[in-house]
């Protein structure tokens, strides 16, 4: 089973780790000759849209994946009629714009944020009449972990804020006083089959994923966006695991983002459920019957930003699991997660306090 992986970051690297026991082999394109997938597979160095590498890799691989959503069209297309591809090109199209986006989960009666799209100063000034402050503007492309986005609070922001995006197409999104934020993982298989995780619920700091919990035990929340996930996997005709972010704002959910593809909130899913996402991201896109998705236990997921603690204190920690990237320190990037599983909740809330300042917080936060 010869499955190509388009990028060749921590996601890459930890399907591939998955893969192996599965007897399955990797080759990775990644423009960066130091892609952290490359320590674990055979790395393809190349631009994503080089035209010999990606015919090489239609010519090994039997199914293409990728570890990120700004995969250029062009190398989808590479792919198309050739070789299997999955989660699908459309997928991959709709995440990469929230105008798309956004207007898919409408269709599909998802809650959204109240939205506007943006492509001139007197239209950014109209929906920010409309939509009142504070407001979120946010690039359509090419934004993540909080990159791309400012927060306009008060009507002398509008301008400064437009001037700084330099013209790129942009979309104002109404600021959502959340109570949480959650995410849903699913699973879908080549038949349809469809399988979900337990609702995880997260915390950010500056827009980037700091914790993760699972399973979060509301009930009535996991059943909605259960539904919602549903909805998104069938009208796609998905194959693979697809995540969505939610903010829950009077016990209901509103849906803030997709990722088609293995997701940093799934993470805890390694040692906290019985089959991880990357496993059964590649159990669906081979074809195999997926794997159980229920979660073992208690799980919370700490993010590594910036740089790694040192492995003696973290794994002090009764029940914990550190996963080292391999990437080289820089401010804000995400180079290691650890996950702290137990049967019992006692141990993870006490594992926690201990973790939280090695990850550069209190021992009170995120409570
Ligand atoms: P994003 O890059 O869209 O995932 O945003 C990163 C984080 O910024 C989210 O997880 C939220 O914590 C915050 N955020 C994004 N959009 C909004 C919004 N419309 N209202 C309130 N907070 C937001």
């Amino acid at each position: 089973m010869n499955v190509g992986i388009v990028g060749g970051g921590q996601l890459g690297r930890m399907l591939a780790l998955a893969g192996y026991p599965l007897g399955a082999c990797f080759r990775i394109l990644d423009p960066m000759a130091d892609a952290c997938a490359g320590q674990v597979a055979p790395l393809i160095h190349g631009n994503y849209n080089d035209a010999i590498q990606l015919e090489w890799l239609a010519n090994w691989a039997e199914v293409v994946t990728f570890d990120f959503e700004n995969v250029p069209a062009a190398a989808a297309q590479a792919f198309a009629g050739r070789v299997a591809f999955h989660p699908p090109s459309e997928a991959l199209a709709i995440a990469q714009d929230r105008l798309s986006e956004k207007t898919l989960f409408w269709e599909l009666g998802i809650p959204t944020p109240n939205f506007a799209t943006v492509d001139s100063l007197e239209e950014l000034q109209r929906a920010v009449e409309r939509m009142d402050l504070p407001a979120v503007l946010k690039t359509r492309r090419l934004g993540y972990d909080g990159k791309g986005q400012k927060i306009l609070r008060t009507h002398e922001d509008i301008e400064p804020a437009w001037k700084a995006f330099d013209g790129v197409p942009l979309i104002l999104e109404g600021f959502v006083r959340f109570e949480r934020e959650v995410s849903v993982l699913a699973v879908r298989c080549l038949g349809g089959e469809t399988t979900f995780y337990p609702l995880v619920e997260n915390h950010h700091r500056d827009g980037i994923l700091r914790l993760s919990r699972a399973p979060c035990l509301m009930p009535d929340l996991e059943q909605e966006g259960w539904d919602y996930a549903r909805r998104l996997l069938d009208r796609l005709n998905y194959v693979g695991l697809l995540a969505i972010e939610f903010f829950v704002k009077d016990d209901r959910l509103i849906a803030n983002e997709m990722a088609p593809r293995v997701h940093n909130s799934g993470h805890w899913t390694i040692e906290g459920a019985e089959t991880s996402q990357f496993e059964n991201h590649l159990r669906a896109i081979l074809g195999l019957p997926l794997g159980s998705t229920a979660a073992i236990g208690h799980s919370v997921m700490l993010n590594c930003i910036g740089d790694l603690p040192g492995q003696p204190s973290v794994l002090a920690v009764p029940n914990t699991h550190y996963h080292v990237y391999g990437k080289v320190p820089r401010p804000g990037r995400k180079v290691g997660h650890i996950t702290l599983r137990s049967d019992d909740p006692d141990v993870v809330r006490d594992g926690l306090k201990q973790l939280l300042p090695l990850v550069g917080f209190s021992p009170s936060e995120f409570g």
